[in-house]
């Protein structure tokens, strides 16, 4: 399906990315650029890429597919950067985790050469970065949006859809908007509120014996807290308008437990539980409001 990959940011979703269209083998070639020259060769070295490109424009050139794994700050300058060879003979694509930034971005930098980019955001991930967590299984079965602009050339919007769908992923379409307000609500908010809970609880004097005695749950509701924190700086800030958005619902359905609690109205705090509790237990991946 593609002669050669140009993949800017070897890191864990470009390096999977890499990984599952070679597996797949939906392509020839992959040339790889990253910011450290340690981390092409280690790349190189795990079978990710198959040549070392000294800059993203070499990345870039030949190929007739790229993608751009960067932390979603350094998108401008990385489109700036290759911005001569962008064309619509070519397929480019972030996976950057906030939308309408990268999307403000692009504009800046390609400015009429826009209608070659088709944002998109896979919704898988890990909590450790770097190439060497790179896995060609991470996109399978997992949703991928595309947000594309109203200058993205539809043969290319039809060209990602095809290539996300044929690694294994269930491709969505929306604008950057709908993203970034959703996303928030189910992805970065989240993120923002276990690192404060987790703060919270390591701001105690007792934190040491509470983390000793802590189970499942608590595992399972911390995970995200061991994100990667340069990345989760960008998305933060990127989307802080729409997380600060979320946080306000979140203070209003807190408030009102924590007064049900003042007050000791079981019956209350218990009718409150049951209606998330049934909603939770009806809602699976992929599908929306619970019955
Ligand atoms: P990562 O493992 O840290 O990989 C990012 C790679 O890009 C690193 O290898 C990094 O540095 C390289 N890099 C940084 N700045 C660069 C630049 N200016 N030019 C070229 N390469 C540069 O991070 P990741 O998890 O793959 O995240 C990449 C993107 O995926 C982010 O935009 C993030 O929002 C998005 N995303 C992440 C997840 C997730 O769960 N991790 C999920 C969805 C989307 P070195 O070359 O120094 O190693």
């Amino acid at each position: 399906m593609f002669k050669q990959l140009g993949l800017i940011g070897c890191g864990l979703m470009g390096g999977s990315f890499a990984l599952a269209m070679k597996q797949a083998g939906l392509v020839d070639r992959v040339i790889g650029y990253s910011k450290s020259p340690s981390t092409t060769e280690k790349a190189k070295q795990l079978g990710v890429i198959d040549q070392v490109a000294e800059s993203a424009l070499l990345a870039v050139s030949g190929a007739d597919v790229v993608l751009l794994a960067v932390p979603v700050a350094a998108t401008e300058s990385t489109f700036k950067a290759i911005r001569h060879l962008v064309s619509p003979g070519t397929l480019f694509m972030d996976v950057g985790s906030t939308k309408r930034d990268v999307v403000d971005a692009a504009r800046r930098a390609l400015k009429d050469r826009i209608g070659a980019f088709v944002p998109a955001h896979p919704i898988a991930g890990k909590e450790l970065s770097g190439v060497q967590h790179a896995d060609a299984q991470l996109y399978r079965e997992q949703q991928v949006i595309l947000t594309p602009l109203p200058q993205t050339r539809p043969e290319l919007v039809e060209k990602a859809r095809a290539l996300w769908g044929a690694l294994g992923a269930r491709v969505r379409v929306m604008t950057p908007e709908a993203h970034d307000a959703a996303f928030a609500a189910v992805s970065h908010f989240p993120h923002l509120l276990a690192f404060a809970y987790f703060t919270g609880i390591l701001q105690q004097e007792e934190a040491e014996e509470f983390l000793r005695l802590a189970g499942p749950g608590f595992r399972d509701f911390t995970r995200i807290a061991a994100s990667d924190p340069a990345m989760w700086r960008d998305v933060l800030i990127a989307n802080r308008e729409e997380i600060l958005k979320q946080s306000e619902f979140f203070r209003g359905a807190l408030g009102v437990l924590e007064q049900t609690l003042r007050d000791c109205e079981g019956d209350a705090l218990e009718a409150l539980v049951r209606g998330v509790s049934e909603a939770r237990s009806h809602w699976r991946m992929g599908s929306g409001r619970p019955r």
